[in-house]
């Protein structure tokens, strides 16, 4: 996890330094330094906060462009059910997915799709005796992220199958080889249209020692005026679409755990919402549940920082259009109804990369906590940000592991300096 590959970024040149970041980023990943904004790669997980919150928008996320898709022979697009939400007037999916065949996709293969397919395993696999409870989804990455970096005793509780997006890949692929089998695995190229720098993020890096099936991510911000321009030619109309209203859910908090037919869930949004749910199930201090749907963002994947519409705008469009949709339309074959296939599970699950770890010897652990401590004390406890940490505290361990000066600190070196000169003037009276 040391060379993690991030898709969010800073340009140094729009940041002044102003410290809005610095307060809203949820791992406490960002410092000023130098009058600018600087992330710590190591506790970064992509949440995309940090660009939401830019006064400057000077925080951007790194996505691939349409032309990236150029070096492949065979293009396949897999919307995000988000990207359905989106439009004015949109009562039909056949218009946005024949508009992304328009602009330059050979093929679309919808992610709500194998989100129904990943329902049904689901709940399979949570009649499992062997499994912890409660489940907690696989779906969101940023959660997986921060569950790996900061809740180490949770990280079984995840569940081991593969999210909608890389299920999507592989039915894609395999549907792209059975029609044309001149093609080689090289010339599909699978571009998954998101909603998140995360899925970027985690295309790039795998999960564990998953790699992502997805070749390329492309933000639906990116394509959103193209592909409207696409839509308006409503010449010849394919019939593409294959999703239910359970598929289109999981573009809302609640929709994944609705389709689980099982009441004993919870579906939390908002980053904030999942670090406290996440500290609760740590603790043990949450009612018997059996599954827990996590999204960072508010309202869940319809809040995603590279989307267009306002998510509760999104979330009421996305209501109207499954409105006319049957309740599934993809089912698992009867002979696989006991069990969940292999290749429908992560091949090995990522381990506990703690962030918070001051040292890699116990003792000295003990020693650089003792002293942080009582740093902590001496400082004035307002979290004012002036010294370029988000808090006091994190100032105190920043100090304390030699990436700052206690000088950073106006009001102890505001107190140091008076301290100094009153010295020097009894020095002087004593004359
Ligand atoms: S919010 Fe952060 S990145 Fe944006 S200008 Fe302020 S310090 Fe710089
Ligand atoms: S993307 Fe999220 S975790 Fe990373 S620096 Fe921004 S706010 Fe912090």
């Amino acid at each position: 996890m040391n060379n993690y590959e991030h898709s969010v970024y800073l340009d140094v040149q729009k940041c002044i330094g102003c410290t809005t970041c610095l307060r809203h980023c949820p791992t406490q990943a960002i410092r000023i330094k130098d009058g600018h904004a600087v992330i710590n790669e190591r506790r970064c997980i992509d949440c995309g906060e940090c660009i939401k919150i830019c006064p400057k928008k000077a925080k951007k996320a790194v996505c691939n462009k349409l032309q990236d898709m150029d070096g492949f022979k065979w293009k396949i697009a897999l919307p995000a059910p988000t990207l359905y939400g989106q439009f004015e007037n949109m009562d039909d999916v056949d218009y946005i997915l024949d508009g992304l065949l328009k602009i330059g996709f050979d093929d679309v293969f919808e992610v709500s799709t194998a989100a129904e397919l990943v329902s049904a395993y689901t709940r399979i696999y949570l009649k499992r005796k062997d499994i912890k409870k409660p489940v907690i989804s696989s779906a969101c990455p940023v959660v997986l992220r921060l569950i790996c970096l900061r809740f180490p005793s949770l990280t079984d509780n995840i569940i081991p199958m593969l999210p909608p997006m890389e299920i999507a890949a592989m039915m894609a692929r395999d549907k792209a080889k059975a029609e044309h089998p001149e093609l080689s695995d090289e010339d599909i190229g699978v571009c998954f249209i998101s909603p998140c720098p995360a899925k970027a993020s985690y295309v790039k890096n795998g999960f564990g020692s998953y790699k992502s099936r997805v070749d390329k991510v492309i933000s639906i911000s990116d394509i959103y005026f193209q592909l409207i321009n696409a839509m308006e030619h409503t010449d010849n109309i394919k019939s593409l679409s294959k999703s239910g209203m359970i598929g289109i859910g999981w573009a809302s908090s609640g929709g994944e755990a609705t389709a689980l037919f099982n009441d004993a869930y919870l579906a939390a949004d908002g980053i904030d919402n999942v670090n406290r749910v996440l500290d609760q199930i740590e603790n043990d201090n949450i009612p018997p549940l059996e599954y827990i749907e996590l999204n960072a963002c508010t309202g869940g994947c319809v809040g995603g920082v590279l989307t267009m519409q306002n998510p509760f705008i999104a979330k009421a469009k996305l209501q109207t259009l499954r409105r006319y949709l049957p309740v599934s339309q993809n089912f698992i074959p009867k002979e696989q109804e006991g069990e969940v296939p292999a290749d429908y599970f992560f091949s090995e699950m990522p381990t506990y990369y703690p962030i918070s770890r001051l040292s890699a010897s116990m003792s000295e652990s003990m020693r650089m906590m003792s002293e942080i401590q009582t740093l902590r004390k001496e400082l004035p406890g307002i979290d004012c940000g002036a010294c370029g940490a988000p808090t006091c505290q994190a100032f105190a361990e920043d100090v304390v592991k030699g990436n700052a000066n206690l000088s950073d600190c106006t009001i102890m070196y505001r107190s140091q300096l008076l301290e100094y000169l009153s010295s020097k003037d009894d020095t002087s009276d004593g004359k």
